[in-house]
């Protein structure tokens, strides 16, 4: 495992063969019975716990994670342990209200755990992922194996230890470490599991879902995404412009629902290119320590060497830079960092404008009218995410009605002030949910009882 920033190894894990995942889902089944047999009360009691202790060692945890991948250390504050604890307790509060049990044309409808639950995670937001996935089956009465990215094991024993040390059975949170063709492989394809939950790559997805359905082993797949932030024209442009430029270069664009394409009015297309390079002055890359760092380099060399070729392809297909040269910046500390980048005048069928790039590369696409904003925001492979800005709520929620997305995000709304509301994608962003009652219920099965 390399710190991105200061490009040395940290750490080293290995890779668990066939016999160790199926060791781990063995394990995850001896404590099935007794954990789906606790009390909801009692397992919401424990993600509350698991909060709290997720809270006080939450600096360890930033921390780790920021050497892990390079996520500047405010943001890794805010979002692998500010949001994860606020996820935990909405969790809590779901567990609480959940309907158990329902009445419908005289039958009883039990919610019963699905059984052995496979969590598969990705590097870049890596304790939210866990916690969204785990502390779901938890609550719903699964036991869980985790298989985290290779990238980030150490924040995933961090987080295992919270639940554990808040009273989940040690048997009934096991963590396999390794890579997705050996170790995510074996795991997705393991006969004893009752679902697979998956967040990462498409090609992974694939694979995943393809190994699960040797066994018929349901799965929720929360994928890429190529998310659109809609600015309406009637929007206050000096206050909204930084903030779609913030949130789509968060984590240096390393988020599935990075608002990456910035869907713009061309009749004001020189204020809003005024506003953007204004944002991008204010950007400070650097140690990801630093807490008014507000870019860190990118996860890995590789990941690098990958968006530096986005960047090669959409050169050649004719792309204005309108802000960023597509260098690597060395002198930022690594080979790691690249700075922002702003796209525009790219034809529709450019690769830039259509594959999601995971790095922090803007698409401009202007509109002349709202009808047009739609088409653009639609004309996607994906369907994950998107924002709308505008004066009027009532407008930003007509747009959000057209948006062929899982979520839309209207004027700034964060995940973390919404921790309860669904979460998942539509097309090549996956299918299934996570977070909330909705996530909740993906791990349970219905049982119905006609008397
Ligand atoms: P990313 O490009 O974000 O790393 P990946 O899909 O490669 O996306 O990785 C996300 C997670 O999925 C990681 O934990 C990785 O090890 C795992 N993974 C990758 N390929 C597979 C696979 N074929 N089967 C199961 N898990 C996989």
């Amino acid at each position: 495992v390399i710190d991105p920033y200061r490009e040395i190894e940290i750490g080293t894990v290995g890779v668990a063969d066939a016999d160790l995942v199926d060791a781990a889902v063995t394990e995850a089944g001896r404590s099935l019975a007794a954990w789906s047999a606790t009390a909801p009360a009692t397992r919401a009691d424990i993600l509350d716990r698991t909060a709290d202790l997720l809270e006080q060692r939450g600096a360890e945890i930033a921390a780790t994670v920021s050497a892990e991948m390079g996520m500047p250390i405010t943001l890794a504050a805010a979002t692998q342990r500010d949001l994860p604890v606020s996820v935990l307790r909405s969790m809590a509060a779901a567990t609480r209200a959940f309907a158990w049990s329902e009445n419908i044309d005289g039958a009883v409808l039990h919610r019963v755990p699905a059984g052995i639950v496979a969590a598969i995670t990705p590097w870049n937001m890596p304790v939210h992922q866990i916690v969204a996935k785990v502390a779901a089956a938890l609550a719903a009465g699964c036991t869980v194996v985790l298989k985290p990215a290779e990238a980030t094991p150490f924040d995933a024993e961090l987080i295992r230890s919270c639940f554990i040390d808040a009273g989940v059975p040690a048997q009934g949170f096991a963590i396999v470490n390794g890579d997705g063709p050996t170790t995510g492989a074996a795991l997705s394809a393991h006969p004893g599991l009752a679902h697979v939950s998956f967040t990462g790559s498409v090609r992974g997805g694939q694979a995943v879902a393809r190994a699960a359905a040797g066994a018929l082993t349901r799965t929720t797949l929360e994928l890429g995404g190529k998310s659109p932030a809609v600015v309406l024209a009637d929007a206050d442009l000096a206050t909204v412009i930084p903030k779609v430029f913030g949130s789509g270069l968060v984590n240096s664009g390393q988020a599935c629902n990075a608002t990456t394409r910035l869907i713009l009015p061309a009749a004001h297309a020189g204020r809003i290119e005024e506003l953007l390079v204004a944002a991008a002055g204010a950007a400070r890359l650097g140690d990801p320590a630093d807490p008014s760092t507000t870019h860190g380099p990118l996860a890995s060399r590789i990941q690098t060497d990958r968006v530096l070729e986005h960047i090669a392809t959409a050169r050649e297909s004719g792309a204005r830079f309108v802000i960023g040269t597509g260098e690597t910046e060395p002198s930022r500390g690594s080979d790691c960092f690249i700075a922002p980048i702003v796209l525009a005048d790219l034809p529709p069928d450019a690769a830039a404008v259509r594959e999601e790039i995971f790095g922090p590369v803007l698409v401009i696409q202007y509109y002349d009218d709202e009808a047009q904003a739609i088409t653009l925001a639609n004309d996607c492979q994906y369907g994950l995410s998107a924002e709308v800005w505008s004066g009027s709520t009532d407008h930003a929620r007509a747009v959000a009605g057209e948006l062929e997305v899982g979520q839309v995000k209207v004027n700034g709304v964060r995940t973390r002030m919404r921790p309860a509301v669904p979460f998942g994608g539509l097309k090549r962003s996956g299918y299934g949910r996570e977070l909330g009652a909705v996530g909740l219920a993906e791990f349970t099965e219905i049982k119905a009882v006609m008397s």
